[in-house]
């Protein structure tokens, strides 16, 4: 489904699908160090990549250097805790047809 209206086009770095920002959660590397993962209609400033919510993609980034490598640091395990608890929040049945 090729949506008429226009949006910015994003890449998932867990899956490398390109698809409309509004699509994906954006994970941003905060000025003072550290991960937020951004709420819907939130705008944080900051070197950010882009997940579709779905547990395979936030998998994938998850294993290896992937998140590290789009935001270019090195998340400590704070960094990757916090990722894991919103992966958990990601219903499993997420398969949204894109
Ligand atoms: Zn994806």
């Amino acid at each position: 489904m090729a949506a008429a209206r226009r949006e910015p086009q994003r890449t998932c770095i867990g899956c490398r699908e390109v698809a409309g920002k509004r699509q994906f959660v954006r994970i941003v590397r905060a000025a003072e160090g550290g991960l937020a993962i951004e709420s819907r209609g939130e705008r944080l400033a900051g070197r950010g990549a882009y997940l579709h919510n779905s547990r395979i993609c936030w998998e994938r980034a998850l294993e290896g250097a992937t998140i590290g490598r789009a935001l270019r640091m090195s998340p400590n395990s704070a960094d990757i805790e916090g990722l894991r608890r919103h992966l958990d929040t990601i219903p499993v049945s997420s398969a949204e047809e894109a």
